[in-house]
């Protein structure tokens, strides 16, 4: 016999298990997380690459209803944020709710039974609600270089270290300079006989304010939380104090383009690296970053920085499109997720029969407020498109849980079946939006980036500031849905 569930969620990242314990503080237990690693995570589970960490504030980067008083750093590695999400999953009680080593197969809504049906591949579920915290980071994208299955030598994803794997005096291919191989190319740089880094794109490098954080400032947290949520407060109003430069007036941001600036002349000497290094776009338009560590990883005897495309790729090297050859043992991929395209897609079928992967064909992906999907009923994406707001991804997602408690309080007050997010007013937040974000630094800064679709949409960011996302996602608002009641009769609640 199959389970019924109030909430299925899927996904034990910061999502799953935020949404997880934040049920239960409300009293509701009749819930199951199903997550298709043996270990809970996500992100954090499953990048362990060398020098993998947070480029927000772990003050920041922590649930504010689970203050951390004795995080060691300003910004935390990677070890360090599954451990906490460890203690958040036994502090919390949650631990008997998941089900770990359970991959959703498909996930489809039953318009008559006005329930979701979850297959997994250990067993199904039914469940009125369905919270979707599968990560818009957990495919790795690997480009398709032709020959790439020819290569004999060791390659792998950097979401998918090879930890068996000893680099020592091997010649190693680094494929793509973004947030991750920044992080994890100065590691590599020391033990490799020789680092060839393919870049097709520089990044805007920042120079790194990471440090340990202080016994006494850890105790003083500790003894007066006040003190801790009050640093917090002060790291969102300075990331908040970005928007507007990001979002409506790309100008302000060229002090920051200069700190960047003056951050490469002074760890790079030579000219045509340094040219190479040289971003042509806007600071901001590409996901910028930290490091103190990877110039000089750069700048290194033993580095070579590629700046001319791959052409193909051979049993024992890589060939780029001026023709040279480079001999490889090693190939470590850093180019990041899929998105648009992410497998998840298609395992989610909505009310009229359609994947989520078909209704998002062409990479076209678009919610109400970052969270409900027309055809989609019951169901709630987190970090959906348009939701990510600039601080912590865990910001977002604590607004969106919001979202779903007070969408689960509007089910039961109203004694309903199911809640659709109206087409018209979908649309018309997707028009809105798009409007705003064309003056954005992310759709008229000079590059491509993963923020954008192949149509040049760009689906991931919330138009405006955290602090307007926060508010919006305090409380559904009926009107905007239309409702069925637990009977069939169709009907739209007018506010
Ligand atoms: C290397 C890296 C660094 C990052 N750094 C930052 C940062 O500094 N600041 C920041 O704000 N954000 C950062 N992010 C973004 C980060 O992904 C989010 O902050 C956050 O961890 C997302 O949590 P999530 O629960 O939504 O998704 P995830 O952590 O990706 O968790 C999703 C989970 O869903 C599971 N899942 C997916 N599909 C299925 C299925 N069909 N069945 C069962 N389980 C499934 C996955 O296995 C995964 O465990 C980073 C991301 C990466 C990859």
């Amino acid at each position: 016999m199959t389970t019924h569930l109030r909430v299925g969620i899927i996904g034990a990242g910061f999502g799953g298990l935020g949404t997880a314990i934040r049920l239960r503080q409300e009293g509701i237990d009749d819930f199951l997380v199903f997550e298709r690693a043996d270990e809970i995570g996500g992100t954090w589970q499953a990048n362990t690459y060398p020098g993998a960490q947070c480029d927000i504030p772990s003050i920041l980067y922590s649930f504010s209803f689970a203050p951390e008083p004795r995080w060691s750093r300003l910004y935390p590695l990677q070890a360090e944020i599954k451990s906490y999400l460890e203690m958040c999953t036994d502090r919390f009680g949650i631990r008997s709710r998941l089900r770990l080593g359970h991959e959703v197969t498909r996930a489809a809504w039953d318009d008559d039974a006005q329930r979701w049906c979850i297959d997994t591949d250990r067993g199904s579920w039914t469940a009125d609600v369905l919270v979707a915290a599968m990560g818009p980071f957990s495919e790795p994208a690997v480009p398709k270089l032709p020959g790439l299955d020819t290569f004999a030598g060791t390659v792998f994803h950097s979401a998918q270290w090879n930890h068996e794997h000893d680099v020592t005096d091997r010649r190693v291919g680094v494929v793509g300079t973004g947030a991750s191989a920044v992080q994890f190319i100065p590691r590599l740089q020391p033990k490799a006989g020789h680092l060839t880094v393919f870049q097709r794109t520089p990044t805007w490098i920042m120079p790194h304010p990471d440090r340990p954080i202080h016994r006494a400032v850890q105790r003083l947290f500790a003894r007066v939380p006040g003190v801790q949520k009050a640093a917090r407060r002060a790291l969102d109003l300075v990331q908040e104090s970005l928007v507007p430069g990001l979002v409506y007036r790309p100008a302000l941001l060229t002090g920051a383009a200069a700190v960047g600036r003056r951050h490469l002349r002074r760890q790079v000497s030579d000219p045509a690296l340094r040219e190479a290094l040289t971003p042509s776009y806007s600071f901001g338009c590409k996901r910028p970053t930290f490091s103190n560590a990877y110039y000089p990883a750069l700048a290194a005897d033993n580095v070579d920085v590629v700046t001319s495309g791959i052409a193909s790729v051979e049993e024992n090297a890589v060939v780029t499109d001026d023709g040279r050859r480079h001999e490889i043992d090693t190939l470590v991929f850093g180019t990041g997720f899929e998105l648009t395209g992410n497998s998840g897609f298609g395992t989610l079928v909505g009310r009229d029969g359609r994947t989520l992967a078909e209704q998002w064909a062409g990479g076209e992906m678009k919610a109400y407020l970052g969270t409900t999907i027309e055809n989609f009923p019951n169901m709630f994406m987190l970090l959906g498109p348009n939701s990510v707001v600039y601080t912590s991804q865990v910001v977002t997602i604590e607004a969106q849980i919001d979202y779903v408690l007070s969408a689960l309080a509007v089910l039961g007050e109203h004694d309903l079946g199911s809640l659709e997010v109206r087409a018209d007013v979908q649309q018309d937040f997707v028009e809105r939006t798009d409007d705003v974000l064309a003056g954005s630094v992310w759709n008229s800064g000079g590059c491509s980036s993963y923020y954008l679709s192949p149509s040049g949409r760009n689906f991931t960011f919330w138009p405006g500031f955290n602090a307007s996302f926060r508010r919006r996602m305090r409380a559904l608002d009926v009107a905007d849905y239309r409702v069925r009641p637990r009977s069939h009769a169709d009907a739209v609640v007018r506010g």
